[in-house]
């Protein structure tokens, strides 16, 4: 699609819409996407070492420890060869981001400024049905009948980590490993240009914009 090899990191905290945007941005430049959190669900389904390893950090909600995280993400990164990518989850904190900066030449960082109270709203409204992992946004994709999963009729319900108190504390301590992340980027290595908005589309086409210059500038 495009010939220039770009390297991007996005960043952005829990349901801010990184994913939908990555998505926007594998299908608009055809970059190769390399998220982390992927990678380690991957690893922990075909119960490899570094699955087991990984398991017990996510299931409990902490970071996997760096030296794992860094180890596959450089050799993913490795693999990829001579391709544009866009590296999700990854890093993380300032460890990692040294680490990452010490052996790749970043061409951009793009991260997704959205205020708290936005997430905190969309969480809120994300309802699951556990069993078959369907998910629900209220007010945006409701189920047919409130409360209840489309397919089976069993009872929705809402991820312990989805709930507000927990969605607070989450975004706290993104903000906490985030923030030397960005001041590091920034003193270092490539501009972090900052996208901020409410939704995502408003937001994306901005992030389409910015990319297209830069890909073929
Ligand atoms: P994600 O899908 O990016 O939210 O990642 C899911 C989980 O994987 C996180 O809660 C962490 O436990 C782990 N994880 C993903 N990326 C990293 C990273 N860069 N450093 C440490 N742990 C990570």
């Amino acid at each position: 699609m495009y010939s220039k090899i770009f390297r991007a990191v996005i960043i952005g905290a829990p349901g801010s819409g990184k994913g939908t945007i990555s998505e926007r941005i594998v299908k608009t430049f055809g970059f190769l996407h390399i998220s982390s959190g992927d990678i380690l669900r991957q690893n922990i389904i075909n119960n490899t070492d570094l699955g087991k390893k990984a398991q017990q950090f996510i299931n409990s909600g902490q970071l996997v420890p760096d030296e794992i995280v860094t180890k596959t993400m450089l050799a993913r990164i490795r693999e990829v060869g001579n391709k544009s990518y866009i590296l999700d989850g990854f890093p993380r904190n300032s460890a990692q981001a040294d680490i990452l900066s010490a052996r790749e030449q970043i061409d951009a960082v793009i991260n997704l400024n959205i205020p708290h109270d936005v997430i905190i709203c969309r969480v809120k409204n994300r309802w699951i049905h556990a069993p078959s992992g369907r998910v629900y946004n209220i007010g945006f994709d409701d189920p047919k009948v409130p409360g209840k999963d489309d397919v089976t009729g069993e009872p929705l319900t809402q991820r312990e980590d989805d709930k507000p108190e927990v969605v607070a504390k989450r975004l706290q301590l993104y903000d906490e490993l985030m923030s030397p992340v960005l001041a590091w980027v920034c003193g270092n290595v490539v501009w972090v240009t900052s996208f901020k908005g409410r939704e995502t589309k408003e937001i994306w086409p901005r992030v389409e914009r910015f990319l297209k210059d830069k890909v073929q500038g």
